[in-house]
């Protein structure tokens, strides 16, 4: 096998925190490595918007204001697991969200005698994901995004792409409390499938206080890729 057929056969998961460059790095991922990137975000807008049976089912569910159970979110990322290309390799992102998820995807991979190669998380310090995610503030009127001047800590009073200068506030799920609070969540959420993974050897923890190049070059080479792309 050449060593690209090896990178595009690669099955992946990736994790990480809000604000910690997830989504920029599952882009060049892609990229690099050409496998499919199933994101259980897209997966669920796909069956939504298409009304497909899952889709319905999940409807239902929400329409409820209950949580989508585990089975139809499995099913959901099963099925577009299982309609690949045989060999072709993919890269999960947000999912799966608990140890139920795990091994139930962990049971469908071993049937088609398959498993997960890696699993990377990329890892930011709280109270540096704080510190990124709070500083974000919008523009009421136009939505531009502005951040705090690094000199005065504060941010724009008025948007400078407005005639009349609108105002610009941070939304309630940017202030440091609730991104904090997000947080939590995630932690809680996480730690046991990371826990998971680490056991079964497959856990890379990937720094990702550092800028976008490096934190790629790490998962790389945690792939043991460096040399290739
Ligand atoms: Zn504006």
């Amino acid at each position: 096998m050449t060593r690209a057929s090896v990178a595009t056969s690669l099955r992946l998961i990736l994790f990480g925190p809000p604000g910690a460059g997830k989504g920029t790095q599952a882009q060049m991922l892609k990229e690099q490595l050409g496998v499919e990137h199933v994101s259980s975000g897209d997966l669920f807008r796909h069956h939504l918007s298409n009304g497909t049976e899952l889709g319905e089912l999940a409807r239902g569910y929400m329409n409820r204001g209950a949580l989508v159970p585990d089975e139809v979110t499995i099913e959901m990322v099963l099925d577009r697991v299982g309609s690949l290309p045989s060999g072709r390799g993919f890269m999960l992102d947000g999912f799966p969200r608990n140890t139920n998820q795990a091994r139930a995807l962990n049971d469908a991979l071993l049937q088609q005698s398959q498993r997960i190669d890696r699993v990377v998380h990329i890892s930011v310090p709280d109270d540096e994901l704080i510190r990124r995610l709070s500083n974000r503030y919008i523009c009421r009127k136009c939505q531009k995004p502005f951040t705090r001047n690094p000199a005065s800590g504060e941010p724009p009073r008025n948007c400078d792409d407005c005639a009349d200068g609108g105002d610009i506030y941070q939304r309630d799920d940017d202030t440091p409390d609730a991104v904090a609070n997000r947080l939590t969540v995630y932690h809680e959420e996480t730690a046991p499938v990371l826990d998971y993974y680490r056991d079964a050897g497959l856990l890379d923890n990937i720094p990702g206080d550092a800028s976008v190049e490096s934190v790629n070059r790490a998962v790389l080479d945690a792939l043991g890729l460096t040399a290739e792309v």
